[in-house]
């Protein structure tokens, strides 16, 4: 798939494209009846499988900033990386990140940062590579950049019970055992343009990346949004939002910021960027 790309003042974001999957409406935004949707899958039809399903990308972005390189979020992963969740999710088909990622004229040892939005298992699927018994960072000179809140929800025995099959053990927790995972609690610059900050709801540690550079802004924001619908219908409560009013009132409160900024805005699940606009005094995704 042809990366797209977005240059915000310095900053250079490119979308690495890592897998897809349809997911129906019932089993993503259960409480919402079938006939809301309609206005939606009119005005978004790249949004939608059918008439009936979200169409789920998995992204994940390369930014190049002020001599660093940085990627946002890992993807599904393949079947040695994330096997629980390629099979569960991603129907057995392993993720393309990695050759999306030579496409655009990097290796993974480029990446300097790897910077994860939250820590739910479709979001770290190519953090470590295994080899036998032996594991590896996938990005062997990165440090890997989470919330503390993320770690101390999902770093449970229990943790395979939250979506019914385990996935920590295998992506996450080995990035401590290799001594490459820094966990933050606020708001936190990585590069004099690029800032990550809370955006708690969908997980508490979830969080966002504010680019801002040359008088212009970004905000990459992870799953505060799944889907462009949700820039319109913000109490719209998306089935694994851990805090549904948290959520809501997370999406409002970016929505302020981008629209009044005129930022671009990505979202982890939706291709490409967008933007806020209003029509008849209610707020709606405009692609770029
Ligand atoms: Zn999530
Ligand atoms: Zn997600």
């Amino acid at each position: 798939m042809p990366h797209s790309t977005l240059t915000v003042g310095n900053v250079e974001i490119t979308v690495l494209h890592d897998s897809e999957v349809a997911l129906p409406f019932n089993r993503t935004f259960p409480d919402v009846p079938l006939e809301s949707w309609t206005p939606y899958l009119e005005r978004y039809p790249d949004a939608y499988s059918g008439a009936d399903s979200l169409r789920v990308h998995f992204e994940c972005y390369l930014l190049r900033s002020q001599g660093r390189t940085l990627l946002v979020d890992t993807g599904l992963g393949n079947a040695s990386s994330n096997p629980a969740v390629v099979a569960n999710i991603g129907g057995g088909i392993d993720g393309v990140l990695l050759t999306e990622l030579q496409a655009a004229g990097f290796q993974a040892s480029d990446i300097d940062t790897v910077f994860l939005s939250h820590l739910h298992p479709d979001h770290v699927g190519w953090n470590v590579t295994r080899n036998g018994v032996n594991e590896s960072p996938t990005f062997p000179n990165a440090r890997y950049v989470a919330h503390e809140a993320d770690w101390a929800a999902f770093d449970t025995p229990l943790d395979s019970q939250i979506f019914g099959y385990d996935w920590w053990a295998e992506t996450v927790a080995p990035l401590r055992r290799l001594g490459v995972l820094d966990l933050i609690t606020g708001e936190t610059e990585l590069t004099g343009e690029l800032t990550v900050t809370p955006t708690p709801g969908h997980t508490p540690g979830s969080m966002s990346m504010i680019v801002n550079s040359g008088g212009e802004k970004a905000y990459m924001m992870g799953d505060v949004f799944h889907g462009p619908a949700q820039v319109t219908e913000t109490d719209w409560v998306f089935h694994y939002d851990m805090d549904p009013d948290q959520a809501g009132q997370t999406r409002r409160n970016m929505l302020d910021r981008a629209e009044s900024e005129s930022a671009a805005i990505a979202i982890c699940h939706h291709s490409g960027f967008g933007r806020v606009i209003r029509e008849s005094g209610k707020r709606y995704w405009q692609a770029l």
